[in-house]
């Protein structure tokens, strides 16, 4: 997370493997399977069993881990990053893995989440006299262990996250070990698998497969292991919270050939979009999914309703996430330059449109606005998930509540904002049931039941005029 409060989300992707010949570039490569956890920089940081060289940059990771660059990571352990953050701290020393040498000897550290608390624990620090060189509150973590008395880094570490509050899972190199840590909510994903006679850690598990490793379990809430290369030791350095999974990571943002949580998203995305055709039907010509996010949602709501599936929207792969884009400007240009429409299959037809999530509404508008041009007669929009009602303060970004378009408006004055013939989401008990473990999960971002307390000053958003959002007066708007 950024320390900025402008700036306070973040996502990422975390892998690291210990005791493995080429560590580094299998990390790069493994990042590529990350990449959609974070294109703004990335990172790799690598260890000899001596040494601890870190290699980082904004970017995407093809042009970042070039042949040369990837020829410097040698060593046998090592420790990738991909990060993403909203507007304006887009710099190279917030990239990660965060290196620093301390009284205990080199250690480089990344994590995937947001700290509540980071703000108050950077003023005490700083009050104490500690000097922050970077907005990202990774280094919150990298003063919490550098000031640690305990005899190593592992115990460190193990007291530094007694400290901390909210979500994270974080990994960290030392010269001769890697060390990953989940929060005892166990909001963000963190996995282990198996490779060769070793161990790697990482975000999701597609980042396994890119170089055959085979997936065993997810890191426990408040567990940490250490692979010293020559085996994976466990202890759980926090009693368990009540579990906070975050159910976003299904309808979004893990890959959907991941297991995440222990579940297969392609699984749970499917039953989300098969819930949400029972739940709402409408007689319609086809289903068509925004690619890619809701593809697999798309299909299985395609398959419950014996619809046809039609791939009647066509996405530019060269272009990044729309939400990626800071200025709403740049945003709404981004949607004209990333979806096209195949207006054979549009002209006539009554089509509904599948998406995972609206958020500010911004990707619908334009999208039934194209569709329809496209000669499309009805466009019925379905949403594979609830109205995003309350911000995310554990690590997914989503705006201010402000600019969440289901915060102060109902699902009908939505849908006439979206200019569409209908709309319907997914309820929140048919989500639940589509995980299969409504126990396990978060939803704040839905019901604004948030489990771990905030400081203020990261919630200080009022919702405040709703016509900002909506356009109001501009019904042809942008
Ligand atoms: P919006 O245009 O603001 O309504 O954004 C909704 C679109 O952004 C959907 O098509 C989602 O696939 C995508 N999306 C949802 N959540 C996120 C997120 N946290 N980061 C990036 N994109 C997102």
């Amino acid at each position: 997370m950024g320390l900025d409060q402008q700036h306070w989300s973040e996502e990422c992707g975390v892998v690291g493997l210990a005791g493995i010949n080429g560590a580094g570039e299998l990390a790069a490569l493994a990042l590529h399977a990350l990449q959609h956890r974070g294109q703004e920089s990335a990172g790799v940081s690598v260890s000899d069993g001596h040494t601890v060289h870190t290699h980082r940059e904004m970017g995407l990771v093809a042009d970042i881990f070039t042949e040369p660059v990837v020829k410097s990571l040698g060593g046998n352990f090592s420790l990738g990053h991909v990060r993403y953050s909203t507007t304006g701290s887009s710099l190279v020393e917030n990239a990660q893995p965060l290196q620093v040498t301390c009284h205990r000897g080199a250690i480089a550290l990344a994590h995937n989440g947001n700290l509540v608390n980071a703000h108050t624990l950077k003023r005490e620090m700083e009050t104490d006299g500690s000097i922050f060189t970077t907005s990202s509150d990774t280094e919150v973590f990298v003063h919490l262990v550098a000031r640690s008395k305990a005899d190593s880094f592992e115990d460190a570490i193990a007291e530094a996250v007694q400290r901390v509050e909210g979500a994270y899972s974080l990994a960290a190199l030392t010269r001769d070990k890697l060390i990953a840590v989940r929060d005892p909510n166990g909001f963000r994903p963190m996995c282990i698998g198996r490779f060769q006679d070793s161990y790697i850690v990482a975000s999701e598990s597609c980042a396994f497969d890119i170089i055959g490793a085979t997936y065993l379990r997810d890191i426990a809430p408040g567990e940490m292991v250490v692979l010293d290369g020559d085996g994976l030791t466990s202890r759980q350095v926090m009693q368990p919270a009540k579990p906070s999974q975050c159910v976003f990571e299904h309808i979004y943002f893990s890959r959907p050939d991941s297991t995440v949580f222990g579940q297969s998203v392609d699984a749970i995305r499917r039953k989300c979009g098969a819930i949400l055709g029972r739940e709402s039907h409408v007689d319609a010509d086809f289903v068509c999914a925004v690619p890619d996010s809701s593809n697999t949602a798309a299909l299985g709501y395609a398959q419950a309703t014996g619809l046809p599936f039609e791939l009647a929207l066509i996405r530019n792969h060269y272009v990044g996430r729309t939400f990626i884009s800071p200025a709403q400007k740049v945003r709404d240009m981004s949607v004209r330059i990333k979806f096209n429409t195949v207006q054979n299959i549009m002209q006539g037809k009554r089509v509904v449109l599948i998406d995972d999530s609206v958020v500010r509404g911004t990707t619908m508008r334009k999208l039934v606005k194209v569709i329809k041009a496209a000669g499309a007669k009805e466009v019925h929009l379905r949403i594979a998930s609830p109205p995003v009602t309350h911000p995310c303060y554990y690590g997914i970004d989503t705006p201010v509540r402000n600019e969440l378009i289901a915060s102060s408006h109902t699902v009908e004055e939505i849908c006439t904002y979206l200019r569409a013939d209908s709309l319907q989401y997914l309820s929140l008990d048919g989500l639940m049931e589509a995980t299969g473990e409504r126990e396990k999960y978060c939803a704040a971002c839905f019901d604004g039941n948030y489990p771990v307390p905030f400081e203020l000053d990261i919630s200080q958003e009022i919702v405040e005029s709703s016509n900002e959002i909506l356009g109001v007066g501009s019904p042809d708007g942008p």
